[in-house]
């Protein structure tokens, strides 16, 4: 497994893999990484002949709030989890490699962007299209994988891509989740043993309210039960609980497939996310 830390390097292995004919597929991640990045690199097998991951804690997806100084950072960690699933090369660029004294460039996508946690978390997708539009750009993969855990996530990169020409196929790969339903995600360790408990409710009551919905509840009824049961079970704040449309991320009013339901409450200090294809 190649571990490089700067861009020349990265260029130089590309460029000797796309020698040898090989397909080349790209997995970015932010490290701390859990069976659900695991899955995305297994996923990639599939599809090319070499891996590449990435682990870059992107400080511009971050607000001012956020946890970007005390985001998990598991790097050896990281390391031995993507060697035992064949990863060929480790990308790991510092911030300075990233954005250089004198960067000032970013990449805005718009419509999908908007609604959801681009509402809670301006600039967040902004940061995410300009880091993920970098990494295309170094990498230059055939393919790339992303969860469907970020579904908003993924729907930015998928218009990205297609608004900008970029020659990538986009894949997204199921959630995977814990035994008790929570989705898995890096930020699950900051939850205490309590919270942790408690955490598992979002997709109980997800799940529960996508029931509803499929059964002809009318949606607003379903969203505000769904809501009031997640402040019930003891999330201390609910950004949100919505349906859209799956493909374009609009907003659904009245239930027709396809339809996603999207959740963001907070568990504590902790802000989960998570959806379900209803
Ligand atoms: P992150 O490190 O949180 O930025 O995530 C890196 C990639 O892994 C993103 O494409 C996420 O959507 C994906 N991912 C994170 N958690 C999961 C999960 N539980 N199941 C599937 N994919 C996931």
């Amino acid at each position: 497994m190649h571990i490089i830390r700067n861009i020349k390097d990265l260029r130089q292995q590309i460029a000797t893999w796309r020698t040898e004919g090989s397909r080349i597929s790209f997995v970015p991640t932010m490290g701390a990484l859990h069976e659900g990045h695991l899955s995305l690199v297994n996923l990639a097998r599939n599809h090319s002949d070499k891996i590449v991951v990435s682990i870059f804690v992107n400080p511009t997806q971050f607000g001012p709030n956020e946890d970007f100084s005390h985001y998990p950072r598991t790097e050896a960690q990281d390391l031995y989890r993507l060697n035992t699933v064949k990863t060929d090369m480790v990308f790991l660029p510092t911030v300075e490699e990233m954005y250089p004294a004198g960067f000032t460039t970013a990449v805005t996508v718009k419509g999908v962007s908007e609604g959801l946690c681009g509402a809670f978390r301006p600039g967040h997708f902004d940061g995410v299209a300009t880091v993920v539009t970098k990494l295309f750009n170094m990498v230059t993969p055939d393919v790339v994988i992303f969860g469907e855990k970020d579904y908003q996530q993924l729907m930015v990169v998928r218009q990205l891509v297609r608004d900008l020409n970029m020659p990538v196929q986009v894949i997204g790969a199921p959630v995977l989740r814990e035994t008790d339903g929570l989705a898995m995600s890096s930020r699950n360790r900051y939850l205490n043993s309590i919270e942790r408990k408690t955490a598992a409710q979002l997709y109980t009551i997800l799940s529960k309210v996508a029931e509803d919905i499929r059964s002809q509840k009318p949606v607003m009824a379903a969203l505000l039960e769904g809501i009031k049961q997640l402040r019930g079970a003891g999330f201390s704040k609910v950004d949100y609980m919505e349906l859209h449309n799956a493909d374009n991320l609009q907003p659904m009013p009245e239930y027709k497939k396809p339809a996603r339901l999207l959740v963001a409450a907070y568990m504590g200090n902790t802000r989960l996310i998570d959806n379900i294809e209803v």
